[in-house]
């Protein structure tokens, strides 16, 4: 039986891999601050600790391990990492994390590691013209990233990238491009564009007003995240290194994503715009590189995901208010 560490179980992400790798067959450790936010996990042992202390991450490492998957990261959507109000504690937390990460796995001698890059770590100067963005993995330098979150994980990438050429750990890394799907955050701050405007147009009435941050010209591509899954274990089982994108190609501004969960969620709304982070101007995924080698792209359209993501969203707030009610 494959032997398996989830690390950053309790999150978005970390909750549905944890799900795949069982559904494999594989034998999983999950490591979090919390358990996961919206059902149980199916992790063999949840261990629940930080992973900016060492002994944790080497209590939480066992010797040998087949595959290592790490997602832990102090993170958030637009408005969380753009604000500038986070900025020492994401840069802190996360690296924290990678530093020990890195170490313990070269002495624990993980047969394979991935490690959850971001599209974040691209040039600002490249993502100014929202139809023509530019995030092919090598326009990654000379580094310009418009977020300290994006400097942390491009730092981290080195980091890996430099004990993979000193101590040959056999790592692999991807930058996700925002992956969204049932069971992330959808209020509260953290949550990212689908799920924060999902949550608005539930809670609307017809002819009631949707507010989106900025003029919503700002172009972005969505990943569903049974794609990224797919994408990751054929990276991490792969020969190769990496970075790759992986992402969606389906580029569309944010207006265009506002009025397809309307027409998802059957409403008419009124969207009326307003100052709020932003981010760059325009990104896309830029996927010829992980399609010439994993042969890997997405399957699943953005209004198929966008359709599960609503129900799910809605049954959400349904349980909320049901539970307010009580
Ligand atoms: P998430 O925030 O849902 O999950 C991250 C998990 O890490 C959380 O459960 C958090 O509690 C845990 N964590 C943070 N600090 C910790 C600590 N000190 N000790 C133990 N656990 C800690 O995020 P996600 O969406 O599941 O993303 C997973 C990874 O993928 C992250 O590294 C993120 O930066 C990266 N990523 C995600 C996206 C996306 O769109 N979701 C895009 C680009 C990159």
């Amino acid at each position: 039986m494959k032997k398996t560490v989830v690390l950053g179980a309790g999150g978005f992400i970390g909750t549905h891999l944890v799900r795949r790798l069982k559904r494999e067959g594989c034998y999983v450790v999950g490591a979090d601050l919390k358990r996961p936010d919206f059902c149980d996990s199916e992790a063999d042992e949840f261990v629940i600790g930080d992973l900016r202390e060492y002994d944790f991450v080497s209590r939480v490492i066992p010797d040998n391990v087949d595959e290592v998957y790490q997602l832990a990261a102090d993170m958030g959507g637009a408005g969380y990492v753009f604000t500038g109000d986070h900025d020492a504690d994401i840069m802190y937390n996360s690296a924290a994390i990678n530093l020990n990460v890195a170490k313990i796995s070269v002495e624990k001698q993980v047969r394979a590691l991935f490690y959850a890059s971001s599209a974040c770590i691209y040039p600002e100067y490249n993502q100014q013209d929202p139809l023509n963005p530019k995030c092919g993995e090598d326009t990654a330098y000379p580094a310009l990233p418009d977020s300290e979150y994006g400097w942390e994980k491009l730092f981290s990438e080195r980091l890996y990238i430099n004990f993979n050429k000193n101590y040959g750990l056999n790592v692999k890394i991807g930058r996700l491009h925002n992956v969204y799907g049932e069971l992330g955050v959808w209020e509260g701050g953290k949550e990212k564009a689908p799920a924060a405007l999902c949550r608005k147009i539930v809670q609307a009435d017809n002819g009631d007003i949707v507010a989106i941050w900025g003029d919503g010209e700002q172009t972005r591509t969505f990943l569903y995240i049974d794609d990224c899954l797919d994408a990751i274990s054929k990276l991490i089982r792969s020969s190769f290194l990496g970075p790759y994108n992986i992402g969606s190609e389906e580029i569309i501004s944010i207006n265009q994503l506002a009025g397809i969960i309307a027409e998802t969620a059957k409403k008419e709304v009124v969207f009326m715009h307003e100052k709020g982070p932003e981010g760059v101007r325009g990104r896309t995924s830029d996927n010829c590189f992980i399609t010439r080698d994993l042969n890997w792209s997405p399957g699943i359209s953005l209004r198929e995901g966008i359709e599960k993501l609503y129900h799910w969203v809605e049954k959400m707030n349904q349980r909320k208010q049901e539970s307010k009610r009580e």
